[in-house]
């Protein structure tokens, strides 16, 4: 196995985690395609981790391409971005995949909108600077990547001027670029290091310039060599490395991914700087260098829409508002076997029903499971195997944990550290018992969240 790791001491790995089969095969030789605009679009008012955005349009009001409709709600909130031309429609509410009921702006795009291939054309040229990065004023470049509305895609959706913020206090002397895309099925990011890889290499610089990074490092799992091929030829000439890992889930989660690469263990509850590192995806990176390049904000985003259950597997540059329904209808539609929707990926993704679903800003897949792919397997006892444990990338004792979930005993689900599982769901994919594990610890992790609301 080819691992370039050589100056990296992690080896490349962590202890713990899951191989789950990949089936990326569906997308990953799918070239990116731009999706219409819809003739509607709804942005939901929340799509950052942090407070909703405000909206500032009204009802009937004319918007042009790349205009504020939403102002940030706050430090950590982002503004929204009219993806088309058109006209405000009255507001609605709609129902995301977390189950989050929010408020959306509804605009009605003009005919015949050219936004969609402008971005791609931006995005796949050529004509990106590796040059003259250090001339950016360090504070300018979060201020323009707050002012362009962009979070974090690989679904995190924290925003990125946060992260990128120049801080004396807890200086980052390492950004790492995530490309490792762990979870089965999904090729977006997969597709935008082939197609994209010189946009990649320039928002890399500018992220890195703005924190003060010494050393910027691209981390790609060893299942995807061609895009470790493209970067590193984009990337002659600058400080940026590209390190090969290896290929296991969940090797794209932040604190695995400087674990594996590093043998820093970011402490529980802490945040990448607390050992001088920043992570961000390669779509957050491709996206900051839109911004500050191409003047473009965050309107577009890929996804792919792919599994068994869908027609014709694709990657898309979609228009964010866009419904679900749409872009699974430019796949050709779903196959008779289509047994479950699930938006991102079949690990951490959520299951939706309903193709009205809007896609947002960190929607970073479609995956349409089989019948054969569901596995109806009955709920049985737990037999004590412990195998959840054994796989638990924080070390957790997911049973236990659960089990206080499912009870409402929250002191106990605490004192079991509820709060440091991050919903990798990798208990839940080796249990053979069948029992919802991470839905058991979510359901736990609401019920705390509610209870402390003021
Ligand atoms: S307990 Fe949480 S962090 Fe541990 S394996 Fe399960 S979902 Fe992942
Ligand atoms: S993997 Fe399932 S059956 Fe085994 S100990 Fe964990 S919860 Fe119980």
């Amino acid at each position: 196995m080819r691992l370039g790791l050589k100056g990296f001491a992690g080896g490349g790995t962590f202890a713990h985690g899951v191989h789950p089969p990949g089936r990326k095969h569906y997308s990953s030789d799918a070239q990116i395609e731009v999706v219409p605009a819809p003739e509607t679009l709804l942005l939901p008012l929340q799509q950052n981790i942090g407070a909703p955005s405000k909206p500032i349009v009204k009802a009937r009001q004319d918007v042009l391409y790349g205009d504020v409709v939403a102002k940030s709600g706050g430090f950590v909130s982002v503004p929204l971005h009219s993806p088309v031309s058109g006209k405000v429609k009255k507001s609605a509410v709609t129902t995301l995949p977390t189950g989050l009921h929010i408020e959306a702006i509804v605009i009605k795009a003009e005919e015949n909108q050219t936004a969609g291939n402008d971005f791609y054309a931006d995005l796949t040229g050529a004509d990106w600077p590796k040059n003259g990065i250090g001339e950016y004023d360090p504070n300018k470049i979060a201020e323009a990547i707050n002012n362009a509305g962009i979070v974090g895609l690989g679904g995190a959706t924290f925003p990125t001027h946060v992260k990128f913020m120049p801080n004396d206090k807890k200086p980052v002397h390492t950004l790492l670029v995530n490309g490792c895309e762990c979870e089965p099925y999904l090729t977006s990011d997969y597709r935008l290091m082939l197609e994209a890889p010189a946009a990649i290499i320039t928002g890399a610089l500018l992220a890195g310039h703005a924190l003060g990074a010494r050393d910027i490092v691209i981390n790609v799992e060893d299942n995807k060599m061609d895009a470790v091929d493209a970067l590193r030829q984009a990337a002659q000439d600058t400080i940026i490395r590209i390190a090969v890992l290896k290929t296991k889930y969940p090797q794209g989660s932040e604190k695995h991914l400087i674990l594996a690469l590093t043998k820093h263990e970011v402490p529980l509850g802490g945040l990448p700087s607390d050992v001088g590192m920043a992570v961000s995806n390669v779509g957050t990176i491709a996206a900051v260098a839109m911004a500050l390049i191409k003047d473009k904000p965050l309107t577009h985003r890929v996804v792919s829409v792919t599994g068994g259950g869908v027609a014709r597997p694709a990657n898309l540059l979609a228009p964010i508002g866009i419904s679900c329904g749409e872009l699974i209808e430019f796949c050709g539609g779903l196959n008779e076997n289509a047994s479950r929707m699930i938006a991102g990926g079949p690990m951490m993704g959520f299951p939706f029903i309903d193709l009205e679903t809007p896609v947002t800003k960190g929607t970073s897949g479609l995956t349409i499971l089989t019948e054969e792919d569901v596995q109806k397997a009955e709920e049985t006892s737990c037999v004590h195997c412990g195998r959840c444990v054994d796989v638990c990338p924080m070390r957790l004792v997911p049973t236990k944990i659960a089990l206080a979930g499912r009870h409402k005993d929250l002191e106990l689900a605490r004192r079991y550290n509820i709060m440091a599982c991050f919903e990798c769901g990798c208990c839940a994919y080796i249990c053979p018992a069948g029992i919802p594990l991470v839905q058991l610890i979510r359901a736990g992790k609401v019920l705390i969240a509610a209870m402390n609301k003021p």
